[in-house]
């Protein structure tokens, strides 16, 4: 058996930063994927050229988390214009951030998307939100305060209007949290929205996959071994213990963490430990990809619908090759059309129906994108309704020598699930 500190079980965003984290203070660390990549969930693939991510993903470049493990240049991100076009009725219709973009911002108000009084109150949430997170008094991977409410239900009580809400919140958070009900809780709807105003969603040059290819190649040389699904996970009575990987080898380390998904967790827990943590559920998504001739007026804003589900199957629609460089062949446009939950349309028809829904919005142009793939993700984001998040663990150690790992202790994006890996290595290396 080879020996080393500790063993990480997966090499997604978050056991690489505790991979990190834990070989800075001196650790040794070995990194077992079962994946030919690292990465995980941020994922993607080349097709003819396009950069394909699995599912349609943005960086937010104000993550405190992706600012201390990740080099932004190095990334090369492209931006996407501040706000969204919501489309509604068949027609186009913009919401603008006022301090980024006043002028059209004035224009949102005067082309009916935003009342006047909605208006003020996005501006009050903003910089609220942007203060209480500057103050550390709004973090979704703290303890889940007991009068936590729904984002819905803290809408709601701050006096949006209805039509507000189903007009650009349900959209706009909905194709964030795929759910449209808004039952996610407050605290990570305020911590995205300040996220979303403080800074800019991007897109790395690269695809979503430069930011675990990146992180791994921060870490030293032969930490990270790739192709290797670990199989069965057993503890030892000093603590830590011994894992099996597929072909038979046998590890062992005094501390291992198990940073897969947390149904991959719960399913490589030893037998004894089986009762004590119960994963969330997860929510599932799809994104079709499209080349285009053109580019579509939309270009780097993100188009949001606010249709109901029987018009059309787009949740939100986005032109990766306008933001980013990189993501289509020269001379040539990617669009990714992310499918809603509620969808009931046959699945033979998906492709048909976006482009139906989309040339009411950009023209008959649309008609003739052609399809480049259909990815599915039945494992997206961990459940983080109000309820779910208190019964979360608050701490990954759930065994001497053994500790959970992901999004799922912290909350489900790639600034938790960075932050995850680095709370969790904090754990590990105080005595
Ligand atoms: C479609 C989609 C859209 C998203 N949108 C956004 C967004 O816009 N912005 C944002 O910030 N976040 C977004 N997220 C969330 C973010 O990507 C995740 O929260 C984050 O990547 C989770 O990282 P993780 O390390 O916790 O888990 P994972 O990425 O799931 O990593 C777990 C790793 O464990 C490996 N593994 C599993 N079983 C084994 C085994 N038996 N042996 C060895 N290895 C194993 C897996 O292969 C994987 O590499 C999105 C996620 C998805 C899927």
């Amino acid at each position: 058996m080879e020996k080393v500190d500790c063993i990480i079980i997966g090499a997604g965003l978050a056991g690489l930063a505790c991979g990190r984290t834990l070989t800075a203070a001196g650790r040794r660390v070995q990194i077992l994927e079962a994946a030919a990549e690292p990465g995980g969930r941020v994922a993607t693939d080349t097709v003819d050229g396009f950069r394909i991510d699995r599912g349609f993903q943005v960086y937010l470049d104000a993550y405190p988390e992706g600012r201390r493990f990740l080099d932004h240049g190095g990334l090369q991100l492209g931006c996407f214009e501040p706000g969204a076009l919501i489309a509604s009725g068949g027609r186009l219709r913009p919401v603008s951030d006022p301090w980024r973009r006043p002028v059209a911002a004035i224009r949102s108000v005067l082309t009916g998307a935003v009342g006047i009084a909605d208006g003020l109150r996005t501006a009050r949430l903003r910089s609220e939100m942007i203060r209480r997170v500057r103050q550390g008094r709004l973090d979704p991977a703290a303890a889940a305060p007991a009068e936590e409410r729904t984002t819905r239900a803290a809408l709601e009580a701050r006096g949006f209007s209805a039509d507000f809400i189903r007009l650009f919140f349900e959209p706009f958070f909905g194709g964030v949290f795929l759910e449209r009900e808004l039952a996610t809780a407050e605290t990570v709807f305020g911590f995205t929205f300040a996220m979303f105003s403080q800074g800019r969603a991007c897109l790395p040059a690269g695809g979503m996959a430069s930011i675990p290819t990146q992180l791994a190649a921060s870490l030293p040389a032969g930490v990270v071994e790739l192709g290797v699904p670990v199989t069965r996970l057993e503890q030892t009575d000093a603590g830590g213990g011994v894992v099996t990987l597929s072909d038979g080898r046998q590890l062992a380390a005094a501390t291992i963490v198990l940073a897969t998904d947390a149904t991959a967790a719960a399913a490589l827990l030893p037998a004894g430990l089986q009762d004590t943590w119960q994963p969330p559920a997860f929510k599932a998504t799809t994104l079709v990809a499209f080349a285009a001739d053109r580019q579509p007026a939309c270009g780097r804003t993100l188009i949001v619908s606010a249709e109901p589900a029987a018009a059309g199957p787009i949740d939100n629609l986005t032109v990766p090759s306008a933001v980013a460089s990189g993501y289509a062949p020269a001379g040539q446009s990617l669009v990714y059309a992310s499918v809603r939950g509620d969808w009931q349309g046959p699945a033979a028809d998906l492709s048909a129906a976006i482009q139906r829904q989309a040339a009411g919005w950009l023209g008959s142009e649309v008609k003739q994108w052609r399809q480049l793939a259909s990815v599915s993700v039945s494992r997206a984001l961990p459940v983080e309704t109000p309820t779910v998040r208190r019964t979360r663990l608050r701490s990954g150690r759930i065994a001497p020598g053994l500790f959970l790992c992901g999004d799922h202790l912290t909350t489900s994006s790639i600034n938790g699930a960075l932050r995850a890996g680095r709370l969790v290595a904090e754990e590990l290396l105080t005595p």
